[in-house]
């Protein structure tokens, strides 16, 4: 990893950001970002909320102030941290991601499961005006966080809920992941959960293998329901 730079952090809050070209690696948590709008106000020399996007009275779009987009995209920025860090895009770097994620699944990947080099640098907006953004690459990074640790990928309530429960523990389908996909019959997968998590009692253990099997291979997603 050696060729990465590491991420600018805020000590207050979960954002990271690049200064101009810097690269770091990154895994998007979710394919569609929080859309925000916002403000420039050039006398506070800072980006403010827009008011209407709440349905209120804003101050700023009275004043005749134009409205910006701001596509707040989650990732991961370590491997093994399932801890979620939001990268603010400007319009024209979001419709660059959202072309490179359109590619990768017709080409049956999931955006999520892979590793990105993260680029801050000039992209051309489709007025063909070359802006700041952030340019994307696919490595062969080993992905950071598995898909059974990420909240739903195309779930619109993303980050502000983890719209899922848990039926088998998080704490046991982490100590089994490195066994998903193998093959395992009722009897072996039941011994490798009371191995794992020792205190769960013969039936819920039981319980726990049957729900997570699928013909005969372990199957770590279906710890997971969906609430949607
Ligand atoms: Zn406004």
């Amino acid at each position: 990893m050696g060729r990465y730079s590491d991420w600018l952090q805020s000590p207050h809050s979960a954002r990271v950001w690049l200064q101009s070209s810097m690269t770091a690696a990154g895994q998007f948590a979710f394919v569609n970002p929080l859309h925000r709008l916002k403000h420039w106000v050039a006398s506070k020399g800072k980006r403010v909320d827009c008011w209407r996007q709440r349905d209120k009275e804003c101050f700023y779009c009275n004043k005749g102030i134009d409205q910006q987009h701001e596509y707040a995209y989650g990732i991961y920025i370590e491997k093994g941290n399932a801890e979620v860090k939001y990268l603010h895009t400007n319009l024209t770097t979001h419709t660059h991601i959202q072309n490179i994620f359109s590619e990768l699944f017709d080409n049956n990947l999931n955006p999520c499961d892979l590793v990105f080099a993260i680029e801050r640098k000039e992209i051309t907006n489709l007025n063909g005006v070359r802006v700041l953004g952030y340019d994307i690459a696919k490595t062969e990074e080993e992905m950071f966080v598995p898909e059974v640790l990420r909240p739903s990928p195309l779930s619109p309530f993303q980050n502000l809920v983890r719209d899922f429960k848990w039926i088998v523990p998080e704490e046991i389908v982490v100590k089994l992941l490195e066994h998903d996909s193998k093959p395992f019959n009722l009897i072996d997968l039941f011994l490798l959960i009371k191995q794992k998590a020792p205190k769960v009692s013969d039936k819920v253990a039981k319980s726990y293998a049957v729900r997570l099997l699928e013909n005969g291979v372990l199957d770590v997603k279906k710890a997971k329901e969906y609430r949607h």
